[in-house]
């Protein structure tokens, strides 16, 4: 039996099915050592075809060898699930707000010109920039071209890491650089603004206009860059990220999330307002209300420009960080509402919680642990019956009120559910 399949039958045995369904597309980093010579003929052989050269298809590509590390930081899960509280509090910092603001003085004149040209206000390229590297403090050490070809060498997404290697390789071509300098995170992100090679190829600028396109030593060519990828991503000029908001005491929960946009105007008529009281007004302009800790924490408003800063990178806790550092930059104060202290909880647990609802009949999809939509669709259906604030977000009371429900109450909602389609 080779490793794979026993590392299999393990995790079945142990009934984590969910993660044996991760695990299938894995192969372990001794098979991919063992396969990584034809890998790599494989690759150059892509490379020849992508318009590399002889001498870095041979004399780069042909000489890298596997990174075991890189494949155990792509296969390393969290252990906790992500609470907005400890995210958004690790990230929006005073020192990133001060030194925002140290660099938006710095690069004033600089600044000023890209959001002529792009349209982006500059705020918003010192927030990606600090939330991204902390103004370059952190652009990561590891070989781009090997974190890549070991990435490519592996089956969990080899096809993405094969595109994102050949820009790679051409892109050390275009700019002439050394290997040895061309490094970043495990992933592949690199420089200033944590750029993959393909955005790197399509959208980095040169800023200083040295002749070259430099995102680890250049921060002029790291803000023309990040001005002209966001511009290419969609940022509509002349509007913000979005805001926090007040809900009214009797708000509708079941309104709230990404997936729902209304037009101003609608949340206006459900008394939604800015945090001082004013009014969001009667545009069509479509925004979504967050929630993202919960009916005692913040709420925010969100509007397309969100969407834009989610194309950066997927993840509306991100989203909420960069809008807020911005403003916080620009000179606005803290969030008006505190933020609360959540349970942290365990995947595991998380994945107990979803278990025990899916058994109960309220259907939250595959217990994998992650707080998504299709789990707080569940969670808001469940407070519904128990009387709970249907927030959808998995409070200690929610979470005690789940364990305790007997699971005879399942087999009454499936008999109802039978009658109400018989009759
Ligand atoms: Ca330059």
């Amino acid at each position: 039996m080779n490793s794979f399949s026993s590392f299999r039958t393990l995790l079945i045995a142990a009934g984590l099915t969910a993660m044996a369904n991760v695990a299938h597309a894995q192969q372990s980093p001794e098979v991919v050592a063992e396969t990584f010579p034809q890998c790599i003929e494989r690759l150059q052989l892509l490379a020849r075809n992508s318009g590399v050269s002889e001498n870095t298809t041979v004399d780069i590509l042909g000489q890298v060898r596997p990174l075991p590390k890189i494949l155990e930081y792509d296969r390393s899960q969290p252990e906790f699930v992500q609470t907005f509280t400890g995210y958004f509090s690790k990230r929006v910092t005073d020192w990133r707000m001060n030194k925002g603001r140290e660099k938006l003085a710095e690069h004033s004149d600089f600044l000023s010109k890209l959001t002529q040209e792009y349209g982006v206000p500059a705020h918003y390229l010192i927030a990606f920039w600090g939330l991204e590297t902390n103004f370059g403090n952190y652009k990561g050490k590891i070989p781009t071209i090997s974190a890549l070809t070991t990435l490519a060498c592996d089956q969990r997404r080899s096809g993405y890491f094969s595109q994102e290697l050949m820009q790679a390789l051409l892109l050390l071509e275009r700019e002439n650089l050394d290997p040895n300098e061309m490094i970043g995170s495990w992933a592949g992100a690199m420089g200033h603004t944590q750029f993959m090679p393909t955005a790197y190829m399509k959208y980095a600028k040169d800023g200083d206009g040295d002749g070259k396109v430099d995102l680890w030593n250049n921060e002029l060519d790291a803000l023309a860059s990040a001005a002209h990828f966001l511009q290419n991503l969609g940022w509509k000029t002349g509007f913000k990220w979005g805001r926090e908001v007040l809900l009214p005491e009797d708000f509708d929960y079941q309104l709230a999330g990404k997936s729902q946009p209304q037009s101003l105007s609608f949340w206006s008529q459900q008394k939604v307002t800015q945090v001082g009281g004013q009014t969001l007004g009667d545009s069509d302009l479509k925004a979504a209300v967050l929630i993202p800790a919960g009916h005692t924490g913040p709420a925010f408003i969100v509007y397309p420009n969100f969407d834009v800063i989610l194309r950066w990178n997927n993840s509306e806790y991100y989203g909420i960080a960069v809008g807020h550092l911005a403003d916080r930059i620009k000179g606005q104060g803290t969030l008006s509402k505190p933020l609360p202290d959540l349970p942290n909880y365990t995947i595991v647990e998380m994945q107990q919680f979803q278990e025990k609802l899916n058994q109960l009949g309220f259907d939250v999809g595959v217990a994998d642990g992650i707080l998504g939509p299709a789990t707080r669709k569940g969670v808001r259906a469940f407070q519904l019956t128990m009387g709970l604030i249907a927030d959808g977000y998995p409070s200690k009371e929610t979470v005690e009120a789940v364990k305790r429900a007997p699971l005879d109450k399942a087999e009454e909602k499936a008999v109802e559910e039978l009658q109400s389609v018989v009759n």
